[in-house]
């Protein structure tokens, strides 16, 4: 029964973060997104892109992260696991722009 009333919602209003328009779609078809985020990994020419956005399609049951490199498909996450990766990419990039000590000096 849960599930019915949150189908039936879903398909009535969109969820706080969709940021679609959803003009010409009917309610049963509509698919919430949250605007896309890039981050670009390279500042070459060539560079590839890497999109995070948060989508809820009629059928799910809950929203979901989809991770794309460029144009392709690269994961679907749930919230929890996107929760996650994002402590672990936040924590990863904190070490990583840690500063190392001086090396020693020869002779000191
Ligand atoms: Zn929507």
């Amino acid at each position: 029964m849960k599930r019915l009333v949150r189908a039936f919602l879903r398909t009535r209003w969109c969820p706080p973060w969709c940021m679609e328009a959803h003009i010409g779609e009917r309610r049963g078809e509509r698919i919430h997104n949250a605007w896309l985020r890039g981050v670009e990994l390279s500042a070459d020419p060539l560079s590839r892109q890497l999109w995070l956005d948060l989508i809820l399609r009629p059928e799910d049951d809950e929203p979901y992260v989809q991770v794309q490199l460029d144009d392709h498909l690269v994961a679907e996450l749930t919230v929890s696991q996107a929760r996650a990766a994002g402590v672990h990419l936040i924590e990863l990039g904190s070490l990583g722009g840690m500063e190392s000590p001086d090396p020693p000096v020869p002779g000191a």
